[in-house]
């Protein structure tokens, strides 16, 4: 099997080319050390541990005071130690797989035989870092609703977890909305599933741009979406519910190429100190059914 290096050395202009590890015997240093890092790259699957590792374990043998590791399929970027003046960078890939580009640096200039030897640890860490690279892909993607992109209810569950506890220990205000599309039913009814589901997606966007970036969107379920408004008090949370409600209402949905009317209620609850993830989201969707219930296209706090 070949391993694709594509080393570059200062900058882009020195590129070279070449396909393994130039090394036909390495020496039993650099076997043991070798083979004690792949014992213990082998113990996970977690990027950042890996190359935590690999900067150690090389450092032990070749001047490499940093690593850097970037992968832009997965928006990835690893760092590992202080960056220093010499660097040396190689394009990663198995076979077809790019993996990704890493970077080490050193407070002196890498011989051509710590070149040689950083190589020959680099083809160790090929193996590795592409199934961390696949768990991590995984991950991902079962945190995503392949619909409308967005996060989905699995990661909400986990997010608000995590955003209850930042509140907590912060002291931070936390407001949740649930934002649930009229008469859903009727759309897919009358346009058809694929306009309906052109409209789930359009909604997804427009509730994505309506919001600060450190809120969170989730597609809960079905034509129902979450947003987590962090640091927010309820009057701020009512405020962009009921920008979302006008947004929704003024914009026109073309889907399939016909324009479609969207409206949407809006059920708010603000988390109570000591309040559980489920009380507070189900506050929130008590608040949505009175909206429902009080004619939609509304917006009701618990
Ligand atoms: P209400 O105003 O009371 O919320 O009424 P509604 O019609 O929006 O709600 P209801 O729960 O009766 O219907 C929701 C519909 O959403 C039924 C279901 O088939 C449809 N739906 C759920 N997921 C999808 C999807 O991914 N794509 C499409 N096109 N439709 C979906
Ligand atoms: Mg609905
Ligand atoms: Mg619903």
């Amino acid at each position: 099997m070949e391993h694709a290096f594509h080393k570059t050395i200062g900058s882009e202009a020195t590129k070279l080319e070449y396909l393994a590890p130039r090394m036909d015997q390495p020496s039993d240093e650099l076997l043991a050390s070798g083979q004690l890092l792949a014992y213990k790259l082998q113990q996970t699957l977690n990027i950042e541990v890996l190359l935590t590792t690999f900067c150690e374990q090389a450092s032990l043998i070749v001047p490499c005071q940093s690593v850097a590791f970037r992968n832009d399929e997965q928006q990835l970027f690893v760092y590992h130690g202080e960056k220093h003046e010499n660097l040396c960078r190689y394009s990663l890939a198995i076979e077809e797989q790019v993996l990704g580009e890493i970077e080490c640096s050193s407070h002196k200039s890498f011989s051509e035989t710590d070149l040689i030897r950083l190589e020959h640890l680099i083809s160790i860490l090929l193996f590795p870092l592409r199934n961390a690279l696949m768990y991590s892909e995984a991950i991902q993607n079962a945190q995503r609703d392949p619909l409308t992109g967005l996060a989905n209810r699995y990661a909400f569950d986990h997010a608000m977890d995590t955003e209850i506890s930042r509140s907590e220990r912060h002291r931070h205000n936390l407001c949740m909305l649930v934002v649930d599309i009229d008469h859903f039913k009727r759309i897919n009814d009358t346009y058809g599933h694929l306009a309906g589901d052109e409209v789930l997606r359009q909604v997804a966007s427009l509730l994505g741009n309506a919001v600060r970036k450190e809120d969170r969107v989730f597609r809960y379920g079905g034509e129902e979406f979450v947003v987590l408004l962090s640091a927010t008090d309820l009057p701020s949370a009512r405020l962009t519910a009921e920008r979302i409600r006008m947004e929704l209402e003024a914009t026109k949905i073309t889907a399939l190429g016909i324009e479609i009317d969207v409206t949407a209620s809006l059920g708010i609850s603000e988390w109570q100190v000591g309040e559980s993830g489920n009380t507070f989201f189900h506050r929130a969707d008590q608040a949505l059914y009175n909206a429902k219930d009080q004619g939609r296209n509304q917006v009701r706090a618990a």
